[in-house]
């Protein structure tokens, strides 16, 4: 079952990730934070990332941010409002973990560069995935790609506007 967990503001596993998001816009937007939300997609997907992790022991594990778009409002997203619109990107990943795109997924570890891939939703707001990625390859610019969906990992959702 997959859950979608707000975190307290303050606590210090939002800190942490409210920092490295902030930072990583590098000043390029004036943004506001509405929610992080700690996500946690149905346990057969983390364990298929976790034994592709243990069987690439010389694969690489960094986080790297993800734009994609929403169609639905996701302010005050948690788990009891995860969409089924099949266009609602973000719900799509969490409910089922990533998939390919023309083979392949493509993030960057700048949210800057993330930002543009966002779209502003019904309620005002921009929603930015933090994922866990094993092995992934530099393409160009800011970007990195990954050719298997098991070794993406979505972690946290940051809702914003900038
Ligand atoms: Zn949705």
């Amino acid at each position: 079952m997959t859950t979608a967990t707000p975190l307290q503001p303050g606590s210090n596993e939002y800190v942490t990730v409210q920092s490295k998001f902030t930072s990583k816009m590098a000043g390029k937007y004036n943004i506001q934070i509405h929610s992080i939300i700690k996500v946690e997609v149905p346990k057969h997907i983390t364990n298929n990332h976790e034994i592709y992790k243990k069987n690439n022991p010389g694969l690489r594990c960094d986080q790297y941010f993800h734009g994609t778009k929403h169609a639905c409002a996701i302010r005050n997203l948690n788990s009891s409002k995860i969409c089924q619109n099949a266009v609602c990107c973000v719900c799509g990943i969490i409910r089922t973990g990533f998939r390919l795109n023309n083979s392949r997924v493509w993030f960057s570890p700048d949210a800057w560069y993330s930002h543009g891939y966002t779209n502003v939703g019904i309620d005002s707001s921009r929603a930015m995935f933090i994922i866990d990625v094993v092995g992934a390859s530099y393409s160009s610019g800011s970007e990195y790609t990954v050719a298997r969906a098991e070794a993406i990992i979505p972690r946290y959702l940051i809702v914003y506007s900038g």
